[in-house]
């Protein structure tokens, strides 16, 4: 199906703001206007929601996210990049190859009462290969991460 990320990024930015606990900033830049991806609606969403979910959670007492929608080109065909950035408490690089397993949880430096299953970044990464995507991480204790799928 093909999906107008601004239309499918809305909806999903206003109900993380509305269920946050803390003030949440989220900027949108989509270059170009009107980008599409094709996936399926339901599972594109969830992957976008994990990570603004992640990055609002992992966010001290206030959330600042940006969010960048690009086309690449890989070979002979485009997909669209989409990276999620934070301010938030960052991974330590020793931990980053770890945060897609199943189950998995930073063990240590995750604020306090944060709570979760450990299963968001699994289904980030299961469904972006599915969809012949990927996604990586770019991150730095204390500064905050980058979540980058390419779909
Ligand atoms: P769930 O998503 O199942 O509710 P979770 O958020 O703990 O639980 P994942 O989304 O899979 O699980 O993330 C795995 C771990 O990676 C997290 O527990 C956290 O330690 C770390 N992590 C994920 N996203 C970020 C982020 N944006 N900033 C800092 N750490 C992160
Ligand atoms: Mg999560």
């Amino acid at each position: 199906e093909e999906l107008h990320i601004q239309e499918i990024l809305e909806p999903l930015i206003e109900q993380h703001k509305l269920k946050a606990d803390k003030p949440v900033r989220i900027s949108v830049d989509i270059n170009p206007d009107g980008m599409t991806v094709l996936a399926d609606r339901t599972h594109f969403s969830n992957i976008l929601s994990n990570l603004i979910d992640n990055a609002i959670k992992y966010s001290h007492e206030k959330a600042e996210i940006d969010i960048h929608c690009r086309t690449v080109r890989t070979g002979t065909n485009e997909q669209a990049e989409i990276s999620v950035t934070d301010q938030g408490i960052g991974i330590a690089l020793e931990k980053q190859r770890h945060i897609f397993d199943k189950f998995y949880r930073v063990p240590t430096g995750n604020l306090h009462d944060v709570k979760g299953y450990g299963l968001g970044l699994f289904y980030v990464k299961t469904m972006t290969e599915r969809h012949g995507g990927s996604v990586s991480v770019k991150s730095e204790t204390g500064k905050g991460s980058t979540f980058t799928i390419k779909i």
